[in-house]
């Protein structure tokens, strides 16, 4: 009888050096180089990247745009999906070969009452992947084994990474807002995180009206399930949204305090306003007695857990939501930031490694 062997899988060799997208300085062109690959440490994980979103997060990071800022050199990118192909001392939850996520947040301390009660995304301790640890723009990442996310075998990578950010943060928003059937919900910004925006908020049974400047993103949020758009060149999304009964829900998603402000001003009496969209000029203006007087309730919201991200694998792979993604090159990158930076892109960059 013969008899079959099964070979076992040769271990990659741990690189040396990767090439990734590099920031240098703020608001200079990145250049793609070949930086060393760290020696992993207790609990670390090294993963090859197969796909890698660009947010504008990674467009602020490199501009340096918010009141924290990154230390240059470091590698963005928040949204690296990959194989995992190296364990650290101690890791137990992926094995070689699995595909993770690697999302915004790399680490927190799993300890504080923020980590313990389901909030660990305002860990004080917390750690950010394409920030203060070099994330996904390069062919290789290293990562906490406890803060990636398993990728179902369902999804693509390049729609997984999207996912990584853009799906959780908006999935989270919509849960924050409390959306119920019927509820009127404004989406403003019809980006990489709009366009799934609106799709979480239709899931919730939510009745969506999609803002944005730019009509071909307005066509794609009617596609995704928008019943109302409206082109903020026009007309006055504000008024426009009363005249419907305002909005119980309005999610700011762009990025300019403009949009923040008529996003309230869409709101109906009893209404919630998300600030979500993190734009370099950092204020807004915001009136205290109609806010009193409404009953009006703003909430910041930033990503999402672990378990939100897994909720949104879940959803993918049940083909309930879908991705618009455009494929291009790490070595493509400037390019890209610029072409999001001019509304050029529908939805979302992502590089294939
Ligand atoms: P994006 O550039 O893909 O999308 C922004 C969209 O807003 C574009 O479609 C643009 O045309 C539209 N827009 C711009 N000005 C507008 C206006 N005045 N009115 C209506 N629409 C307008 O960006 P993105 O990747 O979707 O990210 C959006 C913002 O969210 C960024 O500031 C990013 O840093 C932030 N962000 C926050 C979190 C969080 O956890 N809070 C997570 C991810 C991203
Ligand atoms: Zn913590
Ligand atoms: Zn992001």
């Amino acid at each position: 009888m013969a008899t079959t062997t099964t070979k076992p899988t040769p271990a990659e060799t741990s690189p040396v050096t990767y090439r990734a997208a590099v920031v240098h300085k703020f608001h200079e062109p990145l250049t793609v180089d070949e930086v060393r690959a760290p020696e992993l440490g207790p609990g670390q994980i090294r993963v090859k990247i197969e796909a890698s979103g660009l947010c504008h997060t990674d467009i602020h990071a490199a501009n340096g745009d918010w009141p924290v800022k990154p230390t240059p050199p470091f590698v963005p990118g928040h949204e690296g999906v990959g194989r995992v192909v190296e364990l650290g001392p101690g890791v137990t939850e992926v094995a070689n070969g699995d595909r993770v996520a690697m999302p915004w947040l790399g680490y927190a301390c799993g300890v504080c009452d923020y980590c313990v009660s389901g909030w660990e995304t305002l860990c004080l301790e917390q750690e950010n992947m394409g920030y203060s640890i070099d994330g996904g723009f390069g062919e290789y990442a290293t990562a906490y084994a406890h803060y990636v996310v398993k990728v179902p075998d369902a999804i693509d990578p390049l729609d997984a990474a999207p996912l990584t950010c853009a799906g959780v943060t908006t999935y989270k928003a919509v849960k924050v807002a409390g959306t119920r059937s019927s509820d009127l919900v404004a989406v403003f910004g019809v980006g990489g995180l709009g366009h799934l925006a609106i799709q979480y908020a239709a899931i919730a049974g939510g009745r969506v009206i999609a803002i944005d400047l730019i009509d071909e993103k307005l066509e794609l949020a009617r596609e995704l399930g928008a019943e109302f758009t409206i082109n903020a060149t026009e007309k006055d999304p504000a008024a426009e949204i009363q005249a419907l009964g305002g909005a119980d829900q309005a999610i700011a998603l762009a990025v300019s305090p403009r949009a923040f402000e008529q996003a309230y001003g869409s709101l109906r009496r009893g209404g919630k306003l998300v600030f979500v969209a993190l734009p370099a000029d950092n204020n807004v203006t915001i009136p205290i007695f109609e806010t009193v007087l409404n009953g009006i309730t703003i909430i910041g919201s930033i990503v999402g857990t672990r378990t939100d991200l897994r909720e949104v694998f879940e959803l993918h792979a049940a083909g309930k939501t879908h991705v618009t993604r455009e494929v291009r090159r790490l070595d493509q990158v400037n390019e890209s930031i610029a072409d999001v930076e001019a509304g050029r892109v529908t939805a979302r960059i992502v590089f294939q490694l």
